[in-house]
């Protein structure tokens, strides 16, 4: 059998990406990727000259078993993404699943990934966190994403698209408290990176008033509730007193 790598490609800086992903992408059989041309472009900078078939949110059902039956044959593959992890809001998952499935070696080549980049830099709390992957596209729906991620005391991240990059932080701002603090990560690695610290009480004026701040690719990170406004969780000793206590009462 032969075997799928799962190779993370930069997200903007060509320096971001590691020397066995390049070695790996120098020597497989075949390399499977979400954007041939882009892709394509991106392997001439590191000289890499490999056959590149493609995978991508509409065909990757077919593709996969396409790529099964060539891993069976004993061929190495390599998939990438447009840019950072494969599988990471990105395609590729019926294609590792087929892949472990099916008993073949599946091994991550590690690498850049937006989310991981941001958290990194952020000053936000990392010992726990959730990815929220991209944050829905209609107003009512973002309200009740971002309602239900509320009370969470962990850290939360999401993808947002330029385009409704100002939307989402005035809905944000209207369902959750105005003093939660959240960072806006943008273009990371790349000339005009940018990571600002704010609250949500500023954060959409702040987008607003700047028109460079609504160009180019997001990741936003919100800091989780502060500990007073978790629900308190009583232990059965602390509800038997409390109950005792209540019944006195008049
Ligand atoms: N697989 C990628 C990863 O590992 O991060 C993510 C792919 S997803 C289709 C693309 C989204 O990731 C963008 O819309 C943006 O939200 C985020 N993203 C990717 N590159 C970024 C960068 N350089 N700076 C900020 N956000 C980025």
């Amino acid at each position: 059998c032969g075997k799928l790598y799962v190779v993370a490609t930069p997200i903007g800086n060509l320096g971001d990406i590691s020397y066995r992903a390049v070695e790996t992408l120098k020597r497989v059989d075949l390399i499977a990727a979400e954007d041939t041309r882009h892709i394509k472009a991106l392997l001439q900078h590191y000289g890499i000259n490999r056959k590149v078939v493609s995978l991508h949110q509409h065909n990757e059902e077919r593709a996969a078993a396409d790529l099964l039956e060539k891993l069976r044959a004993g061929l190495s593959i390599a998939l990438v993404s447009d840019a950072g992890t494969p599988l990471v809001s990105d395609p590729g998952m019926p294609l590792v699943q087929a892949t472990r499935d099916a008993g073949i070696e599946v091994s991550p080549l590690p690498g850049a990934c937006a989310l991981i980049a941001a958290l990194s830099a952020a000053g936000l709390p990392t010992s726990r966190f959730s990815f929220e992957g991209f944050a829905p596209r209609t107003s009512s729906e973002r309200k009740s994403f971002f309602k239900a991620k509320a009370d969470s005391p962990d850290t939360w991240i999401f993808y947002e698209s330029c385009h409704r990059v100002l939307a989402s932080l005035q809905d944000m701002k209207e369902v959750l408290p105005p003093e939660r603090r959240l960072v806006i990560a943008r273009e990371l690695t790349k000339l005009h990176e940018t990571i600002v610290k704010t609250t949500l009480s500023e954060a959409a004026a702040l987008v607003e008033s700047d028109r460079n701040m609504q160009k180019g690719e997001f990741v936003i990170l919100v800091e989780g509730a502060p500990k007073s406004d978790q629900p308190v969780e009583l232990t059965s000793e602390q509800e038997r007193v409390l109950g005792s206590l209540l019944k006195e009462c008049p």
